[in-house]
């Protein structure tokens, strides 16, 4: 026997057609490329976002077809999120941090049929544009007038122009939910790229996951700050869920800088802010010499590499904010676990709430997890065992785009890459990212472990632990540090810093200073790349 509930199709263009209508006056404030604030509603957004509808038609565009956009965070992306999706076809957001060459190789991939484009992106998209044969229409999200007179892009309309004459109604269409909604490709550190293909369903029951109150806790009296970027991960599902809930949504643009983020912070009331750690990095060393306070703000959501406990310190002890530790993939959408603590852990001791605090977290409903050893036998959940992560539910991928790659399951399970541990509270902690642990004599070193203890000493600015090749032990944990500026500190001090912290074979072997640490198109620390720097780094125990 069927239940006799309505069979109500899950679908992205619900999502702001419930925000214009329960929450029409929320604001959504961005910062544009120009420089100027600009101030929307839902309710105007919405109105938008079915004129990007009606104009989507108004081409040549099949069911599914790509739209692709190379753009920071700012409404006529959030639009855009809508208005394609909702429309029936894929959004795919590129990444405009990666090389031409690669952004080239994944609009061919993807087929891009529309490109929709920041005026910032011009000269890349003048340099690339006659590479990419399927794009048939480029959009640049700006006024007529903004448009210079020869752009050197055949056909190049202003996104306000394009959109103008359509009507700000549109019946929405109803079709499967389990029907492409947008695209995203993985950073490829290895091999090209892969694409994971969002269903509508998915997006929606990721956004419910999302704004739990064990997640990220969204709601009406929210005003978000979404740093990471609309192209990586959908900004991590915040646009969908703030749309359900009716929050405030604050664009930062391209102004990502400490400065920059702390006063659009404090204009806007922000309550909320989401990012990697290296956007931390720049805001708290913007406010700690300033002695710079925040008002509003009582959550950073932090993921996408591994936030060290000395920013969740620094955060909660000087600024009374509360870090929320989240980690997931792009193959995730991205969310799978987030670190907040259940009712008995609120009654224990600080530094007992801070061993928890920095571990990855507890899985988002929708979200299953095992830990398995190299034979795949399921390990316990005692916080000690630690083995690979696998994952699997509703709004994680069970193939990449076009297939590339073959099938990535295993036995119904994505293999995430990732080593962890998880405890009988079901609290899951990332050990490595498996390529990066540090395999020495048969033991296995985390380099999380070591770089979050030197992020600890005040006068590292940045710090990556990598495996160098050693003689006797096959791999031994090198030091790579950023000193803080006018900061002085010896290799001798900084491996002293170590004694009782960890074992004495987890001490570094050596250290290396240098001015930055590559960082890749998600602001994440490029081990790979150290790697090769220092492949032929001589420890001075070999
Ligand atoms: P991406 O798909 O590019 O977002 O990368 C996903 C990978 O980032 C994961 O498999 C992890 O290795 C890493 N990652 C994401 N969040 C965290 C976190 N909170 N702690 C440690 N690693 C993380």
């Amino acid at each position: 026997m069927l239940g006799l509930m309505q069979d109500q199709p899950l679908l992205i263009s619900s999502l702001i057609e419930f925000a214009a209508q329960h929450h029409g006056n929320a604001e959504i404030v961005s910062r544009r490329v120009e420089g100027d604030l600009h101030r929307t509603t839902y309710r105007e957004a919405a109105a938008r976002a079915r004129q990007v509808a009606n104009a989507l038609d108004g081409l040549d565009l099949a069911f599914s077809d790509r739209v692709a956009t190379l753009a920071w965070n700012g409404y006529r992306h959030f639009e855009l999120y809508f208005g394609v999706s909702g429309s029936g076809r894929v959004l795919h957001t590129l990444n405009p941090r990666l090389a031409p060459d690669q952004v080239v190789w994944i609009v061919n991939h993807a087929e891009d049929r529309v490109l929709c484009f920041d005026m910032t992106f011009l000269p890349l998209i003048k340099a690339i544009w006659q590479k990419c044969p399927t794009v048939k229409h480029w959009v640049a999200l700006c006024d007529a007038t903004a448009l210079p007179a020869d752009t050197g892009v055949e056909g190049l309309v202003s996104y306000e122009a394009w959109i103008a004459p359509h009507s700000t109604a549109y019946a929405w269409p109803q079709f499967d939910e389990k029907s492409a909604a947008s695209l995203c490709y993985t950073s490829g550190t290895t091999g090209n790229p892969k694409g994971a293909l969002y269903s509508h369903r998915s997006t929606v029951l990721h956004a419910y996951g999302g704004a739990l109150p064990d997640s990220l806790g969204l709601s009406a009296r929210d005003s978000i700050l979404p740093v990471v970027p609309m192209f990586h991960v959908n900004a991590w599902g915040l646009p969908y869920g703030a749309a359900m809930t009716g929050a405030k949504l604050v664009f930062p643009g391209a102004a990502l800088d400490g400065k920059s983020v702390y006063e659009l912070i404090e204009a806007e009331g922000v309550t909320m802010a989401a990012g990697v750690p290296t956007v931390w990095l720049g805001l708290l060393n913007h406010m700690a010499p300033a002695g710079l306070r925040f008002s509003t703000l009582n959550r950073t959501v932090i993921g996408g590499s591994a936030c060290p406990p000395a920013m969740i310190s620094a955060f909660k002890d000087q600024y009374g904010v509360t870090v929320l530790h989240a980690w997931g993939m792009t193959e995730m959408s991205p969310l799978g676990t987030v670190c907040t603590l259940k009712l008995p852990q609120q009654a224990l001791p600080p530094e007992q709430q801070m061993a928890v605090l920095v571990k990855q977290g507890r899985a988002v409903y929708g979200v299953e997890m095992k830990i398995v050893d190299p034979d795949g036998h399921e390990l316990p959940w005692d916080g000690q065992a630690s083995g690979d992560l696998y994952v699997k539910g509703p709004w994680i991928i069970s193939g990449y785009f076009k297939g590339e790659g073959g099938n990535p399951l295993v036995d119904g399970w994505f293999p995430t890459g990732d080593v962890a541990t998880i405890d009988a509270d079901g609290f899951m902690q990332i050990t490595d990212r498996s390529k990066d642990v540090i395999k020495s004599g048969g033991e296995w070193i985390s380099s999380i472990d070591i770089e979050n203890i030197a992020m600890a000493h005040p006068a590292v600015a940045m710090a990556a632990c990598i495996g160098v090749r050693h003689p006797k032990w096959d791999e031994r944990p090198l030091l790579v540090v950023v000193r803080k500026p006018g900061a002085e500190v010896t290799r001798e001090a900084l491996l002293a810093f170590y004694d009782g912290k960890v074992a004495k074979w987890q001490v570094p072997d050596d250290v290396a200073f240098v001015d930055a640490i590559p960082l890749g198109a998600t602001g994440k620390m490029q081990k790979m790349k150290l790697r090769e720097q220092f492949k032929d780094h001589r420890l001075p125990t070999a």
